[in-house]
């Protein structure tokens, strides 16, 4: 799923095109594996239906970021993108729960999948694969790949290797069973990255600590800064992907003003570099205040 791709006018295009295309092999997919009888085209279909989603996602996570704060959303639309991601994943569970039910039936019982169709479909699905792949990745010049990109593209491509394989196993060893344990395989490579992406998703929707960061790290950094002598009701959440919010109050002695605004851009300036925080709120303090033992957002405690 290619989260971090530029939003330039090209790169919208070329997702569109890959999510339609995509989307159309689905139902191709879909068609032969039910007419040739064979649950590891049905589920390479459903996982080419979960790509096609995440392309639809990643291009309109683009559209809402590039739109304007309002006065309504002040924070502008970063997590429709998020929210979109964890609802297409919602759509793709059910599917693969199918698969994992078919594809147990079928191993006990193993149909006669037409191999020929399955060659013909298992090698145009690596010839798409393929072609998207270097699409993206032409579109994606100079932004830097998610791993996890890298190894869905992998994914995809030994998928349609698999099912070249076992159409020849089928049709050199008479093993019909390979066409299940393909349904199954490919069905756990669609919960696998669905999962992880849903999980993502859930903790930015929940306001939960960004990735990669340590509420413990980031406390010690700011208490680090000279004169700080305390800091509380700490929060960092996520506005979409790769936006961070943050607010704290940090007290300090009683000072000027100007001597507490040089504190702030301390604190400011650490954030930006150590953590790339940069949607800072903080309250300078001189007095202990009601939040010092927990935070005041009401049942919070
Ligand atoms: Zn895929
Ligand atoms: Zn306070
Ligand atoms: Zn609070």
């Amino acid at each position: 799923m290619p989260a971090h791709a530029p939003a330039d006018h090209n790169t919208g295009w070329v997702l569109k095109v890959a999510a339609l295309a995509t989307l159309a092999f689905f139902g191709a997919e879909l068609a032969c594996g039910y007419y040739a009888r064979s649950l590891a085209l049905i589920g390479d279909a459903w996982h080419n239906f979960s790509d096609a989603l995440a392309l639809f996602v990643t291009w309109f996570a683009f559209q809402a970021q590039a739109r304007a704060p309002s006065r309504h959303r002040t924070y502008g639309y970063h997590r429709a993108g998020v929210l979109a991601a964890f609802v297409a994943g919602l759509l793709v569970l059910g599917p693969a729960g199918w698969l994992f039910y078919r594809g147990a039936q079928r191993l006990l019982a193993p149909g006669q999948p037409d191999f020929r169709i399955m060659l013909a479909l298992g090698a145009a699905g690596v010839v798409l694969n393929a072609v998207v792949s270097v699409a993206l990745r032409r579109a994606a010049r100079g932004e830097q790949c998610p791993p996890r990109v890298f190894l869905h593209m992998a994914g995809d491509a030994l998928a349609g290797l698999g099912i070249l394989l076992a159409a020849l196993l089928i049709r050199i060893w008479g093993l019909r069973a390979a066409d299940p344990l393909l349904g199954l395989l490919i069905a756990g490579l669609v919960v696998w990255t669905v999962w992880d992406v849903m999980v993502e998703s859930l903790d930015i929707l929940l306001e939960g600590l960004p990735r990669g960061l340590e509420l413990e790290q980031v406390e010690a950094a700011i208490r680090s800064v000279p004169r700080v002598q305390d800091v509380h009701d700490l929060h960092i959440w996520s506005l979409g992907v790769g936006a961070q919010a943050f607010t704290c109050h940090v007290r300090i002695p009683p000072l000027p003003f100007a001597d507490g605004e040089a504190i702030l851009d301390q604190v400011n300036a650490l954030l930006e570099r150590r953590f790339r925080i940069r949607h800072v709120t903080v309250q300078l303090e001189c007095q202990e205040c009601e939040a010092v033992n927990g935070c005041h957002i009401p049942g919070a405690r």
